[in-house]
């Protein structure tokens, strides 16, 4: 049987800017993942540091800091089946302007720095970065039978 997984999805700065929420998370909807975690924040310079642990010593790191410190994001988990690898196919490589049309940095970005999303790009990731951004109870299991809406009494 695939795996359920969950995964982190940081809808950047730069997509909130630009209205792009809606469609991006569209995408993963459409794809068949399901949102069990969705928040609204703003990162400190000590959560950026512990996020792009792997960066810090990157002469482009004082940037990444100011963008993603300076303006609010959109905080997802989505869940599917192999999430953490499908998540990381529909958000597309990391130089979005050599991304494939079709893949969410491919159609929405031509940047390597302001790509609109992060994504998680292991299971080990994935767990440590749900962990940092929700607490337990801010994550949702839930599933109902799509009739008991089609046939819910409208008295
Ligand atoms: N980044 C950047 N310049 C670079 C490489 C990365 O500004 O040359 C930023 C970019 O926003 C990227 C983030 O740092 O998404 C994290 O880099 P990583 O290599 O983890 O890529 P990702 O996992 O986001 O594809
Ligand atoms: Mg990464």
């Amino acid at each position: 049987m695939p795996m359920r997984e969950r995964t982190l999805l940081l809808i950047k700065p730069d997509a909130l800017q630009r209205g792009l929420v809606g469609e991006i998370l569209a995408r993963f909807e459409k794809k068949g993942f399901k949102i069990v975690g969705l928040k609204m924040l703003k990162m400190d310079k000590a959560l950026a540091k512990e996020h792009y642990a792997h960066l810090v010593s990157k002469p482009f790191y004082p940037d990444l800091e100011k963008f993603v410190t300076e303006h609010p994001l959109v905080a997802a988990v989505v869940e599917g089946k192999e999430a953490v690898e499908v998540v990381r196919l529909i958000v597309g490589p990391t130089n979005a302007s050599r991304a494939p049309a079709g893949t969410i940095r491919g159609d929405f970005s031509n940047s390597t720095s302001r790509n609109v999303i992060h994504a998680s790009d292991s299971k080990e990731t994935a767990a440590k970065e749900i962990h940092r951004f929700f607490k337990p109870h801010e994550l949702f299991d839930y599933s109902v039978n799509v009739e008991s809406y089609l046939y819910a009494s409208d008295e």
